[in-house]
Formats: structure tokens, sequence, C-alpha cells
């Protein structure tokens, strides 16, 4: 697929320059409104794309420059669901509380969701291009549910009734010439159990008759407090994987995008998603002292005991989008020597 080894990539999201959106935070207000603001989100989307291309970087995405969240960037075209009225709820277990939309009624796409970035990225690069969607069980933790009853029941209902609505834009979006697609669970790093039940059925519901390159995003979270916290509760060694990647591993899903360097991730777990492609996390997006090519490079080293190596793609451990955009950049820099440095020593 790639014509070197280690390509690179990012997770996701990249920070919003400042004219598009307040910096820096995680639910940021747009700076601009109707035909004004569409353009800017065009305009942020090729933005990133020439940069991604300027640094090297193998697989290009969109950034996420055109939603505001990426739970909830994807619920704005989504009927049944009420924006008017959000309520606080606590999220991923209560780690955090979250201003929510509500789901009412029926859902149903209100037409494409993510058209144009994609086929702004599309239109301005010949390379990989990876666009991102959140999954099911990560969308049912970031809305609240007044309408499928409640409950595990109504949870697992409400994510099929996404799952399939994903799926009609994750086939939208390969017409548009996407060539992977990822759903973006964290959650399934908080609900293993339900993840490992159905949480990976859904997933593949939502991929389902897609026949570009599909990829899963688990992580421990964006570098905001609540996640720091939560993190500092989890011990000396983060074994959450251990409980999904099995189950992902039997699964159609193709590549499998984890949080790595800096993390209490025990490396042997990769070993676990034996026959998939792994974006192993070497920049750490919770920090903003940036990585060394020497540190990348010893990163994807390490990995190299558990992952082959043409099934080896460098990657951030989550998205970018609080960060400042000065020092995302650097890291991304640092992502693309580390890999070419990776690939003079171990290639
Ligand atoms: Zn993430």
């Amino acid at each position: 697929m790639f014509p070197t080894a280690f390509p690179t990539a990012i997770a996701g999201s990249l920070p919003k320059p400042a004219w598009l959106a307040e910096t820096q935070k995680l639910w940021p207000q747009w700076k601009a409104q109707g035909a004004e603001l569409i353009e800017a989100k065009g305009d942020a989307t090729l933005l990133w794309v020439k940069t991604q291309e300027d640094l090297g970087l193998d697989v290009i995405g969109d950034g996420e420059q055109a939603r505001q969240h990426f739970v909830h960037g994807f619920l704005e075209q989504v009927a049944g669901i009420d924006f008017e009225n959000k309520v606080t709820m606590g999220i991923r277990n209560n780690r955090y509380d979250a201003q929510v939309p509500q789901v009412v009624g029926p859902l149903r796409l209100k037409g494409r969701v993510h058209a144009l970035e994609a086929r702004m990225a599309r239109a301005h690069t010949k390379r990989t291009l990876k666009f991102t969607l959140p999954g099911p069980m990560t969308i049912v933790d970031t809305v609240a549910d007044r309408f499928y009853g409640g409950g595990r029941e109504g949870k697992i209902k409400m994510a099929f009734a996404f799952a399939e609505l994903l799926n009609q834009e994750a086939l939208a979006l390969q017409a548009d010439g996407v060539d992977i697609i990822q759903f973006d669970e964290p959650a399934f790093n908080v609900y293993m159990e339900d993840a490992a039940d159905w949480g990976v059925q859904a997933l593949e519901r939502a991929a389902q008759g897609l026949t570009c390159k599909t990829a899963v995003h688990i992580c421990y979270g964006y570098g905001i407090a609540a996640n720091m916290d939560w993190k500092n509760t989890l011990g000396h060694e983060w074994r959450q994987y251990e409980k999904v990647f099995p189950a992902l591993a039997k699964s159609s899903i193709q590549q499998v995008s984890l949080e790595c360097f800096h993390s209490h991730v025990p490396m042997d777990l990769m070993a676990l998603l034996a026959g998939k492609e792994v974006m192993v996390g070497v920049i750490d997006v919770a920090s903003d002292v940036v990585e060394t090519p020497e540190e990348v490079a010893d990163t994807i080293g390490r990995a190299l005991q558990f992952v082959p190596k043409m099934k080896l793609i460098a990657c951030t451990n989550c998205g970018m989008a609080p960060m400042n955009r000065d020092i995302a950049l650097r890291k991304l820099e640092a992502l693309a020597q580390g890999a070419a440095l990776a690939r003079q020593r171990y290639a």
C-alpha cells in the first residue's frame, strides 16, 4: 500500500487556526457564520492538507477543521436530535461533564455530513487520504437519550441506529475518493466489556460494505485536564486494550490506532492485533514537549518487537485539536523525521 516502511499519519484532528475558531478548546466557538464560515472551513482544510504534505506525511487527513467537535460535528447533520436544548451529562463513565444534545426522535441523516472537507482534501492531495468519523459507541456516550428508553437495551439500539447513519456517510466518503475511513472509539477504553460484547459489532455495522481500508482509533483521550487526572488513576500498567483487542483482531476492521509513547500501555498488547495494520502512537498529544526524531525512532523500534515491519504506521497518540498550533506543527515535523530515521535504522 505504501512506498515506504513506517508511513506516517495523524490520528485525526489538528488545531484550528485562530481566524477559524477559538484556539486550544475542545468545543471552540466559530469565528464566522453562514457562507463565510463554510469558506473558512474549506480554507483551513486546504491549509492543513498542504502543511501535512510539506512535512512529508504519507497519510493525509482533513484535520477535522470543519467540525466543532469530533462527535457533535456528525450529530449536527442528524435529524431526531435536539441541539437547541443541550443538557449536562457526565461522559466517559463520568470522567467529565459535557454539554450534550438530546436524541428525541427517529434518527436519520439530513444530508451529507462531511462532503465539503472530504472533497476539498481529495482535490488537493494525491497521497493516501484518511477520513475520521466517531464510532457508534462513542457517539452514544456523548449524547443524551430521550427516545430509546435508556438502559443497556436502549443504548445498544441507539448505537446500531447511529451505526447505520455512519455507514451511509462512510459509503459516501468512499465515493468521494477517501482511501481510509477511521472510526474513533475512545469509549472502547472505558467500557471494555461492552466494547467486546457489542461495540465492535456496531463498529462493523458502520463499516459494512466499505471496500476502502477501515480503521479504528482507541485512545486515552485528548490532553485535557480531566483526562490527565483520569490517567493518574489507571495505575502502573494500562491494560484496557487487552480486553478489546482480541475482539478487534477477529473483526473485519483492518487498521487499529493506539496510544503508545508516554503512556503506560504495555507494548506487548500490540501482539494481540495479529494480522492488523497498527498505527502506533509515537507522538504524545498531552504534552507540549516536542519529541526528538530519535525518540520517535526508538518508539518505532520497540513496537517492532510486536508489530511486523510492513504493518507499522507511525502516528500521533490522539488528535491534536486542543493543542497550540506551533507545537503541533513541530510535533508533526518530529513524526516525519523520526519515521525517516527509523527507516534508516530498521528498514
Ligand atoms: Zn483519541
